[in-house]
């Protein structure tokens, strides 16, 4: 497989000033078992009427015919390079409105494939990488997953039409309570956001089927290792702060781990809580 050239927002992201998070990976996970059409697909969920707060993604009309013709225009870009095959996953990034989570009022800007600022030096990541991570965790739409990095909402939102329950972790405070908010108010009720350090993990409500950390580690962390169930997949950028790093997936077996290697990145990294956030 010969990586391409990472696919990095070069100029934009570098005048923004923020990290990039690009990726090699050629032809995506070759293992692809996820079924071609998934009938738990949900469709894109309406705001909840009831909401009484000032957020701003509750003025009407917000996924206009523009955003999903920029969507599914997107979307179909990911599916031509066919980095990602799951019929599922693609339709999950049709159905999740990414300009409501990249506080973006171009949305030509969140329809490119590119990653964005969401303050605090973080990214909301690529969509082509979220759809390849999301691919890697196999979802048949029965698992708990455990996402480490909440960021803007975005990818929890996908999971969480792919997955009967996802729990993800934010370290940094405002971002975690914003994505909570966000998440609520579109109307993903199966999602629970906690503010915390994903490198203690959530052992309240471990095992989990699935673990996606959308933060770089150096090094998979053994605690969440240890919150996966048999037969678990545990999804991570691993590697250095701003060096080379790699997507691997974990698999635990009855007696051992089963590592892979699925290509070339740069996330942002994760960074234990004692570090100062
Ligand atoms: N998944 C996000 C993007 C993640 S960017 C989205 O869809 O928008 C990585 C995130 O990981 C950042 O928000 C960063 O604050 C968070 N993070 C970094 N170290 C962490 C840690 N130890 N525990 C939990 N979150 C962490």
């Amino acid at each position: 497989m010969q990586p391409k050239p990472p696919r990095c927002l070069g100029s934009l992201v570098a005048a923004l000033g923020t990290a990039c998070q690009s990726h090699t990976i050629a032809d995506g996970p070759q293992s692809n078992s996820i079924p071609v059409t998934q009938p738990g697909v949900a469709a894109a969920p309406s705001p909840a009427p009831t909401a009484a707060t000032e957020d701003p993604t509750l003025v009407p009309n917000l996924d206009p015919l523009q955003a999903r013709q920029l969507r599914r225009k997107l979307v179909a870009e990911i599916a031509a390079n066919k980095d990602v095959r799951s019929e599922s996953v693609l339709q999950a990034l049709r159905n999740v409105p990414r300009h409501l989570f990249t506080n973006n009022a171009l949305l030509d800007l969140s329809y490119a494939d590119h990653p964005l600022p969401i303050g605090y030096e973080q990214t909301i990541s690529q969509p082509t990488i979220v759809a390849i991570m999301t691919e890697a965790l196999e979802l048949t739409g029965k698992e708990r997953v455990l996402e480490i990095g909440t960021g803007s909402g975005y990818q929890a939102a996908i999971l969480s039409l792919l997955s009967r329950q996802v729990f993800s972790m934010e370290l940094v405070e405002d971002l975690g309570q914003a994505a909570k908010l966000r998440l609520a108010n579109l109307g993903y009720r199966n999602v629970q956001v906690r503010i915390g350090d994903g490198y203690q993990g959530w052992p309240e409500e471990a095992p989990f089927d699935r673990i996606l950390l959308t933060a770089a580690p150096p090094s998979v962390p053994q605690i969440l290792l240890d919150e996966l169930t048999a037969n678990g997949i545990l999804v991570a950028p691993i590697g250095r702060a701003h060096g080379a790093q790699s997507l691997y997936r974990f698999r635990k077996m009855k007696s051992s781990i089963e590592q892979e290697e699925l290509g070339g990145v740069r996330f942002v990294p994760m960074i234990p809580e004692k570090a100062g956030y």
